[in-house]
């Protein structure tokens, strides 16, 4: 009894000393308003935002800390929506799926989650891997290890021999026959079942292969691959655990049944008609563009050996179509959301994509909002992050220059809180 009160003693001490940060910011980015407002104290309390002062204001109780970003552009915490945790391409990575074992992965995963975290980006949607990115999203929310917050789609669903089949390309013997469970569906039923067990495997999200993608050892990089009572089956479940759906799409067949069976966003998108543009608009779906990836295979698939023969053709073709897709669909009125396919490049260099949507016409506020506000809703957490604002929770970062002036400032981020904690400053 006595152990007990003490520990409860100690325990009320460090809560009344909790000191309140009070961050002194040059300019602030509204995200809700698209506008920058000069000499701005926020005072953080634990893991929120508990106020937002004019000028900078100095705090009475001597406990409080000042941070001086008094030089810096401050704004909300960054959302990628379309990451890879799991892992970075390389030239050895189909060996590796038969060399590294889940331990393997999750180690190289802690440093790319760091990464992530150290470049801004303080929370991302993690698209796919083996599982790892449900224990690696664990460890983080129980601080661990260090990253950003992860909402995760496990292992992403595919059908027979579709993009994310996990035994694509290999020998007969070792392919074998993966159903449900390993993410492979043939049917509406299927489809429901792969939904199921991810949620009760703990996944945020699901994410499906709508298309042929360029780094499957698949022949075609575009081809529909799943039917609309398909996709419908998986969204209509999903929507039963809370959980949105991500398509990958290159071809514009797939594409369009991905929106019309009720994805809500559409990852690539590279071949996207106006047809599909319109529809888009019209059933409200985003457009999660991963120009950066898109330039990274292309340039890495000139590379000798880099990728195996049968992705080249496919990088080459398919990755630099990806940005004159992204102009002509924000030029038609589509819905923006900031992702990124990190993972396929380095990671922590996720905010090059800023650079490449400005580059065609993007304005650099617009870019700054698809990474914040807009990624909130679509995570259904606008009234906790995308924003600074009282009550939200502390995701803050900061630029030493403007990034409204140079939006390459976001690839040199200087600042960086999440849930109320430094990481880096
Ligand atoms: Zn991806």
């Amino acid at each position: 009894m006595k152990k007990i009160c003490s520990i409860l003693i100690l325990f009320v001490a460090f809560l009344s000393s909790a000191q309140n940060l009070y961050l002194h910011c040059g300019q602030l980015v509204d995200t809700k308003n698209g506008t920058l407002v000069p000499s701005q104290t926020i005072i953080v309390y634990g893991d929120k935002i508990i106020a937002i002062e004019k000028g900078y204001v100095v705090p009475e109780n001597s406990e409080d800390i000042i941070i001086d970003l008094k030089s810096k552009t401050v704004l909300p915490g960054l959302i990628d929506m379309h990451v890879h945790l799991e892992n970075e391409y390389n030239p050895k990575r189909y060996m590796e799926q038969f060399t590294a074992n889940e331990a393997d992965v999750a180690f190289k995963s802690v440093n790319f989650a760091k990464t992530t975290l150290m470049a801004g980006f303080t929370t991302v949607r993690d698209l796919g891997g083996t599982g790892v990115n449900i224990a690696l999203r664990n460890a983080i929310n129980n601080k661990l290890i260090v990253g950003p917050r992860i909402f995760t789609a496990g292992k992403a669903i595919a059908t027979t021999g579709g993009h994310a089949d996990p035994t694509n390309g290999r020998k007969k013997l070792l392919m074998g026959d993966p159903g449900p469970e390993q993410g492979v569906i043939n049917s509406p039923d299927e489809a429901r079942k792969a939904v199921r067990q991810r949620y009760k495997n703990g996944a945020d999200n699901i994410k499906i292969t709508a298309t042929g993608g360029v780094l499957s050892v698949a022949k075609n990089g575009q081809n529909p691959q799943f039917t609309i009572e398909e996709v419908k089956a998986i969204c209509e479940t999903a929507k039963d655990y809370g959980m949105i759906v991500a398509a990958h799409a290159h071809g514009d067949e797939g594409m369009q049944r991905a929106v019309i069976g009720g994805v809500t966003t559409i990852e690539h998108g590279t071949k996207m008609s106006t047809k599909t543009m319109d529809l888009m608009k019209q059933y409200g779906t985003y457009f999660v563009p991963t120009i950066t990836a898109g330039k990274a295979v292309a340039e890495n698939a000139t590379i000798e050996g880099f990728y195996p023969k049968i992705i080249v053709p496919k990088a080459l073709e398919i990755g630099p179509k990806i940005q004159s897709t992204f102009a002509k669909a924000y030029k038609r009125g589509v819905r923006i959301a900031f992702g990124t396919d990190a993972g396929v490049f380095p990671h922590g260099l996720n905010a090059k994509e800023f650079g490449y949507m400005v580059e065609v016409g993007m304005p650099p506020m617009e870019a700054i909002q698809s990474a914040t506000v807009t990624n909130a809703k679509i995570l259904g957490l606008s009234n906790e992050i995308g924003q600074i604002k009282v009550g939200f929770i502390a995701d803050i970062v900061a630029t030493d220059t403007n990034p409204i002036d140079d939006i390459s400032a976001l690839e040199r981020i200087t600042f960086v809180m999440k849930d109320g904690v430094v990481y880096k400053n």
